[in-house]
Order: C-alpha cells, then sequence, then structure tokens
C-alpha cells in the first residue's frame, strides 16, 4: 500500500488549472495546421491563423487562451493500492482549483443557478472519480467553456433508429449549434449505457488526442463518415463560413439496456482544454 498525501494532489490541480488554460495541446495545434490546408473560405483560414497565434500569445505571456476559463472538470483515477492521508479528497481537489485560480488570475465562471451569485473560488468542481488497479493517482483537468456545454445534448432515441438516427441526430445538433460553441470543435459523442453514463462517456472521448485513430474500427469509420457530413454543413471557423466546421468526431461506446439507445453529443470549442499528471 503507497502512502499519497492529499496536499500533493491539491498542488498539482492548481498547476493543471493554470496549463491547461495557458497552453492549447500541440494536438489541437497539428489540426488547425491540416484545417488551414484544407478549408477554403479565405475568412476560415484567416480565423485558423488567429486562433493559433491567439495560443502563441497565451503560451508565452502566461494568460487564458480564451476569457471563459471554465468549470473545472476533473477526472482522478485512484490506484486500489494507494491509501490517501492527510485530509478528504474532494476537498483536497477543490482547493487545487481554488489555488489555480486563484492564483493563475482566472475567471470564476460558477453561480448559483437561480440568484445567479458568483460562488467566488469557481469551486464546486466538477469531479469524477474512479477506482482502478495499481498504487497510482492519474489526475486530468479538463476546463469546459460555456459556450459549447450549452450546445450539448443527451437523448434517448428508439433501439430502432440505429446508426442513421445516431448521424442524423449528431449532425442536426451541430448545424442547430451553428457559431455558439466557437467552432472549429470537437464533437463528443457517447452511445449506450444508460442517461447519465451516455454523458460522460461523451465528455470522456473529448480526452482522446485529436488525430488519433479509434481503436474500434467500426467507430473510426463512423466518426470519419460524420466529420464529412459536419463539414458539409458551410458553418466554418468561428460561424463565417467554411469548410472547417468541426477537427473531429470522437465517439465512445457501451452496451444498453435492451429497451433503450442512450446517446450524448457533447460539443468542445476550439479551446480543447486538458492537461494530465500522474502521482
Ligand atoms: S465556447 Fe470555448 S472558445 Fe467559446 S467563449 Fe466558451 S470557452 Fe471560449
Amino acid at each position: 500500500m503507497r502512502e499519497i498525501d492529499v496536499s500533493v494532489i491539491t498542488g498539482k490541480i492548481r498547476d493543471l488549472c493554470i496549463d491547461a488554460n495557458t497552453h492549447l495541446g500541440q494536438d489541437v495545434l497539428q489540426a488547425f495546421d491540416q484545417a488551414v490546408t484544407e478549408e477554403v473560405s479565405p475568412v476560415g483560414i484567416e480565423v485558423l491563423q488567429e486562433l493559433k497565434e491567439n495560443a502563441r500569445i497565451a503560451m508565452e505571456q502566461k494568460v487564458p487562451m480564451c476569457q471563459d476559463t471554465g468549470v473545472a472538470v476533473v477526472f482522478v483515477e485512484l490506484g486500489q493500492g494507494v491509501h490517501l492521508v492527510g485530509g478528504d479528497l474532494k476537498e483536497a481537489v477543490f482547493e487545487g482549483v481554488r489555488r489555480g485560480y486563484r492564483d493563475g488570475y482566472l475567471r470564476k465562471s460558477l453561480c448559483h443557478p437561480f440568484s445567479r451569485v458568483n460562488t467566488g473560488d469557481n469551486t464546486p468542481a466538477i469531479l469524477h472519480t474512479e477506482i482502478v488497479p495499481g498504487e497510482e493517482v492519474k489526475i486530468t483537468v479538463a476546463p469546459k467553456g460555456g459556450g459549447s456545454e450549452n450546445m450539448s445534448r443527451v437523448t434517448m432515441l428508439a433501439p430502432s433508429q440505429g446508426i442513421e438516427g445516431i448521424k442524423q441526430f449528431i449532425v442536426q445538433r451541430v448545424k442547430e449549434s451553428g457559431s455558439n460553441p466557437c467552432p472549429p470543435t470537437i464533437v463528443g459523442v457517447g452511445i449506450g449505457g444508460n442517461f447519465e453514463q451516455a454523458a460522460l462517456l461523451a465528455k470522456k472521448s473529448l480526452l482522446r488526442p485529436i488525430g488519433s485513430i479509434n481503436p474500434d474500427p467500426e467507430l473510426a469509420t463512423l466518426e470519419s463518415e460524420i466529420l464529412k457530413e459536419i463539414n458539409r454543413l458551410g458553418i466554418g471557423p468561428q460561424g463565417l463560413g467554411g469548410r472547417i466546421t468541426s477537427l473531429a468526431v470522437h465517439i465512445l461506446i457501451m452496451p444498453c439496456h435492451i429497451a433503450s439507445l442512450p446517446l450524448a453529443v457533447n460539443i468542445q470549442c476550439h479551446a480543447q482544454r486538458h492537461k494530465e499528471a500522474v502521482i
């Protein structure tokens, strides 16, 4: 049994909140470069180049790449051979978010749903914990902006709607979202499980690097087909018209009830932020 003090987790989460908001991943930057070669709209090309420049400035000046620094979504994979000491895990995670958003001068974006009074420190974070084999703790921090989250949906399709129904729902969701989620987007899709599991699958699918191939060949084909359809909608970068509405479609699936076909679409804006650390 390995002992880890929760204060170590607090420190890591603080750093990850700042890093995620100021450093866009190499996979996203490469996807911008690729998109420039495929975009036909001059305005679209200009937007893509500006997004890259924006990311460069954020990284060099250590400032957030977007004013919406998001809700802190935190995934903790806790090895079952780890004994956490020194306090409560949830409070340690929240304290890390608190410090990260304070020390990084990141906007605090959480409020009471009725009064709209800001909680003041960007907590509570959205915390997903999973017990896994081993003696390590893996932490992923994925700040999620409101504009793209607002365009996300969960639906329960009839099983008879099948793959065609799934495709139609996803493409229609992107079409109706228009410029709201700050395209080019990454479209996270969760299929199966149940109501809440489908949403979690969609969220987790966004953690996969852009440009990676889905290990399930059937899903890889489906991702490619849906992406082609989305990029025929003409929404384009920032919704100003063009070919590149989305950079990628990522799908995760799991078995579901015989009477159900749960489907979740979690739209991610171009500020595709997630950083991880292993303790
Ligand atoms: S949707 Fe994304 S890019 Fe647009 S304002 Fe929100 S965080 Fe920023």
